[in-house]
């Protein structure tokens, strides 16, 4: 039999975002002033983020109603469809009833403006003109090009070098929304020119585009700062694809046992499971799964403690996983996996035992996205892929306990930017990469020292 889609109503589709942490059995320790080490405030945001969503950031409201004008936007592709994946199950031969969560559809192809859109709203309420951003593989970088576009702001985008080269695609969809994109590190910062002065050649990373970012938005007074992922209203508006799922599952009858998410900065992964927290705290089993690759594993080899968001030491300390701020990933092809940090919310829940978390190497991933694809029709991100592999091995874990159950995974985005990975791939060209102990070791000496 083939896929069966759930589906909603616009009619259905949630008004408020799902707020975790008045839920939070152990809330997160609050940022910190790099300077001082004390907890930081309100005003220390307010030169880059807009008030609307520093109040997000620290709410203590369970639910956070979503304004009109944002709803009107999310309806050009929400709800997304749930999707009951018959044909893979009886491809991988298992008990398990298999759905999948469709984020794809959205015009920039991934989840990213479940956020983007509320972001840029927020910030042209408060008479904001321009915001500066970083993109790594530049998923992030379009979608916020493209809710910038919506709601008229100027909008530039520090792209990491050695993806500006390799991803033109992603880089002409931007300027097709109307962005600037410059490739980072960039002579337009401090922060860029310091990193080539030692090493003109860098290939950038995301935690120095993050810098030149944070520093154009804090140098500017028409300007403000975006970040599409780690930040708790980033993961705030990423909850509508829960909130929809329950609906979805609702409809059909069934609860879920676990729950899969591809893990970058958190969010694809937060918004699909935060939801369901009140329901396992109320002692329902449903097992939270957060999936890295082996090339950058946050949740899996790093360390629990304050660090910066980004290389050059500009953000807030933030309590999280961490390979340490200056960790530069190796080259993989999931981009948007590869953050030294992770956050500190459902770092937190990790901590905790509430959240698990596993890694894969690449040509697994994309093995399992193949017959994914073969199977299903739709041809995953790279990143959505690791959900894939998770799925796959739940599965299987299925069929050997002979037990029935419901596995759901947010497939967070399509791969049609990302073909060069599969021709790589299927070229027998990808590297199973694992990230050294010896070399996350010596990246974790330089964690900052908190009193
Ligand atoms: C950016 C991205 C991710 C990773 O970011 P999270 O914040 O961890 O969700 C995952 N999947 C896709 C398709 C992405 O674009």
């Amino acid at each position: 039999m083939i896929a069966k889609k759930i589906h909603l109503d616009e009619k259905e589709m949630p008004k408020a975002w799902y707020n975790i942490l008045p839920d939070m059995p152990t809330p997160p320790d609050p940022p910190l002033n790099p300077g001082t080490g004390q907890p930081i405030g309100p005003e220390d945001l307010a030169p880059i983020f807009p008030m609307g969503l520093i109040e997000q950031e620290v709410s203590q409201e369970r639910w956070i109603s979503i304004p009109e004008d944002i709803l009107d936007i999310y309806r050009l592709w929400r709800p997304s469809p749930l999707y009951r994946a018959y044909h893979l199950e009886e491809v991988l031969d298992t008990p398990a009833r298999i759905y999948y969560k469709y984020e794809g559809g959205s015009p920039a192809g991934s989840h990213k403006p479940n956020t983007s859109i509320a972001q840029a709203y927020y910030n042209k309420r408060e008479g904001v003109r321009r915001l500066a951003t970083e993109t790594g593989a530049g998923q992030w970088g379009s979608a916020l090009s493209l809710a910038c576009q919506f709601f008229d702001l100027e909008c530039t985008v520090y792209m990491v070098k050695v993806s500006y080269h390799q991803k033109p695609y992603r880089r002409s969809m931007m300027q097709v929304w109307g962005s600037e994109v410059i490739p980072s590190p960039s002579d337009k910062t401090n922060a860029g020119r310091g990193i080539l002065e030692k090493d003109p050649d860098s290939p950038g990373s995301l935690g120095i585009a993050i810098s030149e970012a944070v520093e154009d938005a804090a140098t500017r007074e028409d300007t403000k700062y975006s970040l599409g992922s780690v930040l708790n209203h980033v993961l705030l508006h990423q909850t509508i694809i829960g909130l929809e799922v329950k609906e979805q599952l609702k409809k059909v009858g069934e609860k879920p046992d676990v729950l899969i998410g591809c893990c970058g900065g958190g969010s694809n992964f937060a918004g699909l499971v935060f939801p369901f927290l009140p329901e396992k705290l109320a002692g329902e089993k449903i097992r939270f799964l957060a999936v890295e690759p082996t090339s950058c594993p946050t949740l899996t080899k790093g360390e629990f403690a304050y660090d910066f968001g980004d290389t050059a030491q500009m953000t807030p300390l933030m309590p999280m996983y961490t390979l340490g701020h200056d960790f530069i990933p190796p080259g993989i092809h999931a981009g948007g996996l590869r953050y030294h940090g992770e956050s500190p919310l459902v770092s937190v829940l990790h901590r905790d035992g509430i959240v698990d978390a596993v890694a894969y190497t690449q040509n697994p991933v994309f093995s399992a996205a193949l017959t994914f694809a073969r199977a299903e029709g739709i041809i995953p991100a790279p990143e959505s892929a690791h959900a894939v592999k998770a799925t796959f091995e739940e599965a299987i874990r299925f069929k050997e306990e002979g037990k029935e159950g419901v596995i759901v995974f947010n497939l967070s985005g399509h791969g049609h930017f990302d073909m060069a990975a599969y021709d790589a791939f299927l070229a027998g060209d990808l590297e199973d990469y694992t990230y050294p102990e010896e070399k996350i070791a010596e990246s974790l000496k330089n964690l900052p020292k908190v009193k």
